[in-house]
């Protein structure tokens, strides 16, 4: 067995889906795609610290390198709680980057199998993962610009793609740089998207995501974003479950994940909005890390939203202990709007008594609950 197929075995034998390789030249229509791009939108991936634009031409950072190993690891093996579904993007619910477990387990065996064989292994996170997927030949994209695999997991798309930089020259793959969608789909996911994110086939506007906004942005949310980000409250899995591609992996009887059954209620919607710090850092960061350890208000002000979305009064009572306690005007001036938004005469009430000792961004938040309410 030659090298390349000793290191595809050895993956798959550890639980990865598939694997493929491609060579070191620049990742070429993706440079082209990005540098196409408004900075007002792509702006922020391509900054001095963090930047895909030099990931695409990888082997100018490492000059050894001689190929690109890509590995996909399937991160919907399990069922997922039903009380985190459409509140919490699935991929963030077992992100194990900060608690380790299984799947960091299997990649660091991979690593140290690749060691074994004397290469040098190098993961770089500039490196655009699913570009570099499609060219090693295991996924097709899909117009939502997520990925799908192409010969395993059902052809779903609920995968990471793990590029990894080897010293070793390997014979490349076909690529796969191709659209996967069926005819018959009529852009299912640009209907589906509800902020318009996604704006084309193939082109999303980070800026507009429901992804973006909930862990990326500072102060409170704008207004119109509030109601099409519905009940999520970091990140959003909208289009990719309403993708026909998706359905035969969704349809599926998975098993339950019993340790994050476990660790649901922590994410309860009225926990989130009423949470302490330390619940904050020791419950909900180490799982979902974007927004820093620093600012569980960011997620608090993000429940907030989501229960006036949910649309039950039940909620007016932690919505109103908020508005009253909250130390964090984003929180208190979510809150207003929240109350606001389910309406009637408790939340009336709770609203013009805040009027009273509200001030500055808080008070106009009240105030504009109480005109929307008429
Ligand atoms: S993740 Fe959600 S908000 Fe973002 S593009 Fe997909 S459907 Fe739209
Ligand atoms: S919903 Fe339709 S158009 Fe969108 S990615 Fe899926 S198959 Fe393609």
């Amino acid at each position: 067995m030659n090298l390349k197929e000793q290191i595809r075995g050895k993956a798959l034998e550890l639980g990865f889906e598939d694997a493929g390789f491609t060579g070191v030249e620049p990742l070429d229509l993706y440079i082209r795609e990005i540098e196409s791009r408004p900075p007002e939108m792509y702006g922020w991936v391509r900054t001095e610290s963090f930047n895909v634009r030099r990931g695409a031409a990888f082997a100018e950072k490492h000059p050894w390198a001689r190929s690109l190993l890509v590995l996909i690891r399937n991160y919907h093996r399990r069922a997922f709680p039903s009380s985190m579904v459409g509140r919490i993007g699935r991929c963030y619910q077992v992100d194990e980057r900060i608690e380790r477990g299984d799947e960091h387990r299997r990649l660091g065996d991979m690593i140290d199998f690749l060691k074994g064989q004397g290469l040098r292994v190098w993961f770089d996170e500039e490196v655009p993962a699913r570009m570099s997927a499609a060219r090693a030949g295991i996924v097709t994209y899909g117009k939502n610009c997520f990925v799908y695999a192409r010969n395993a997991m059902r052809h779903a798309s609920w995968l990471e793609s793990i590029p990894l930089i080897l010293d070793a020259e390997i014979e490349p793959d076909e690529p796969s740089i191709e659209l996967g969608c069926p005819s018959w789909c009529k852009n299912a996911c640009i209907a589906a998207c509800p902020t318009g994110a996604l704006y084309s086939p193939g082109k999303m506007n980070p800026k507009r995501c429901i992804a973006y906004n909930s862990y990326y942005t500072e102060g409170i949310t704008p207004l119109s974003l509030r109601e099409p980000m519905g009940i999520w409250v970091y990140g959003c899995d909208r289009c990719q479950e309403v993708c026909p591609r998706n359905q035969p992996w969704m349809n599926q009887d998975l098993p339950d994940n019993g340790p994050l059954t476990a660790r649901a209620p922590d994410f309860d919607l009225p926990v989130l909005l009423d949470m302490s710090d330390e619940h904050y850092v020791e419950r909900v960061w180490p799982k979902a890390f974007y927004i820093s350890r620093k600012n569980g208000s960011k997620w608090r002000m993000n429940a907030a939203r989501a229960l006036g979305n949910l649309g039950d009064r039940e909620h007016v009572s932690p919505l109103a202990r908020s508005l009253a306690d909250s130390p964090d005007e984003i929180v208190r001036g979510m809150c207003a709007w929240a109350l606001g938004r389910l309406g009637g005469s408790a939340a009336r009430e709770v609203l013009e008594a805040g009027r009273t000792r509200e001030e500055g961004l808080v008070r106009q938040e009240i105030d504009q609950a109480l005109d929307a309410m008429g």
